[in-house]
């Protein structure tokens, strides 16, 4: 059986072919991802450990001699993205077409004068649901874009880097780079610990025989959007007293459980310092526990990791509460946690691979869950040549 990414590829350009009547010559993808531990702490220096999972966006297209970007994506059936390739610029396209127009002005100069690109996007990723569909959109572009000019094999770190900015300028959303380093670098069987201060990175492996479920709790509350700028000022507020009362710091990453007590901080402030402290920790110690194969402790860490986000930072909710109390409950799981921003969205529990179906099953059956999938660790983003 083909693997699901190289599926999605093939069914791809056959979508290409019956829209555009040609052969597209280059076909590329990249993955979605969820975060295991690690989470609210990349805006205060701290450590993530994504993994890519087996839900991706292909993209296929062609040069052409028209000078225009013209996209379709299956996400948007009976949308047509059609600009000239010289007015491609920041503030000038809204909604999705400013994700591909953004990536596609990175790579400009590498194409040929007057050359214009035709593409088609197909995705598994849900949008909007915390798994990455957006880097997973910019990072299949980026590897489309770099395909047609002949740069064909494996994503790297400067895919990601591209496609961040392009977020940054063209999209105009001010995120990380958690989402573009593990859908460009992500390897089959490991997660990726990001230092989110220095922007280093290193693999980590993780055992055989695990599993992960990610399931949506059915609820987006909209409190996110209000919340979440406000933890992120209590974080700044933090160091700020922590270095006034104890000398430089340069992130919260760096400061201990101690240095919080010692600065007198307290109530919001303190609670929210006191999680981006010990979560940088937790994530840590998961990846030290991963590579020891202890999964007991894994499985602690992520329950520890929930409980300081629903306790301290306050960014989870009644519905991912249950679902995370519903998982952690099911035979063959070591631990369960929201992932993602909160206030609704997904959780992930990490699991032994037999139990992976049955659990998945039941957390939709019973546990209310919508939509839920399993996944191991999966491989990065790719591209490949694809002429007949
Ligand atoms: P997430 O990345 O968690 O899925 P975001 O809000 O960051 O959520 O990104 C979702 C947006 O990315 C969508 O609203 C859409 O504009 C764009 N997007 C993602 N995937 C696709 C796709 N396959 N086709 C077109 N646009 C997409
Ligand atoms: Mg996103």
């Amino acid at each position: 059986m083909k693997s699901d990414c190289k599926a999605l590829a093939a069914a791809t350009t056959e979508l290409f072919k019956a829209k555009f009547h040609i052969h597209p010559t280059t076909v590329a993808y990249a993955p979605g991802r969820v975060n295991l531990i690690g989470e609210h702490v990349d805006y205060s220096g701290g450590f993530v450990l994504p993994i890519a999972i087996c839900r991706g966006t292909a993209a296929a297209g062609v040069l052409t001699r028209d000078g225009l970007l013209t996209a379709v994506s299956s996400a948007f059936a009976g949308e047509t993205i059609e600009v000239p390739m010289a007015q491609i610029r920041p503030g000038g396209a809204t909604g999705w077409s400013s994700y591909v127009a953004g990536v596609v002005a990175q790579y400009r100069d590498t194409l040929p004068p007057g050359a214009g690109v035709r593409m088609l996007l197909n995705s598994t990723v849900p949008l909007g649901s915390g798994l990455s569909s957006s880097a997973a959109l910019e990072v299949s572009t980026a590897m489309l874009v770099r395909g047609l000019c002949g740069d064909v094999g494996a994503a790297d770190s400067g895919v990601a880097v591209a496609c961040r900015r392009a977020e940054h300028e063209y999209a105009g959303v001010p995120c990380g780079i958690m989402d573009q380093y593990i859908s460009c670098m992500g390897r089959k069987g490991h997660a990726l610990l990001i230092d989110c201060h220095s922007e280093r990175h290193e693999l980590v492996s993780i055992p055989p025989g695990v599993s992960f479920v990610v399931a949506d709790c059915g609820v987006r509350h909209a409190l996110g959007s209000s919340e979440y700028p406000m933890r992120r000022a209590a974080c700044e507020r933090a160091l700020a007293k922590i270095v006034n009362a104890l000398g430089p710091r340069p992130s919260l990453r760096r400061c201990r459980v101690e240095d919080i007590e010692a600065s007198g901080l307290d109530g919001m402030d303190a609670a929210c310092a006191r999680h981006a402290v010990e979560e940088s920790a937790r994530t840590r110690a998961f990846a030290a526990a991963a590579r020891n194969e202890d999964l007991e402790r894994c499985g602690a860490l992520m329950a520890a990791s929930h409980a300081s986000l629903r306790d301290l930072y306050r960014v989870s909710c009644p519905e991912l509460d249950a679902l995370v109390e519903f998982a952690a409950r099911q035979a063959g799981v070591f631990g369960a946690r929201m992932t993602g921003g909160g206030f609704g969205g997904c959780i992930v529990a990490m699991c032994k691979d037999e139990a992976a179906s049955d659990i998945t099953a039941r957390l939709m059956a019973e546990g209310g869950s919508p939509k839920a999938f399993s996944t191991g660790p999966c491989a990065g983003a790719w591209a490949v040549r694809a002429d007949i």
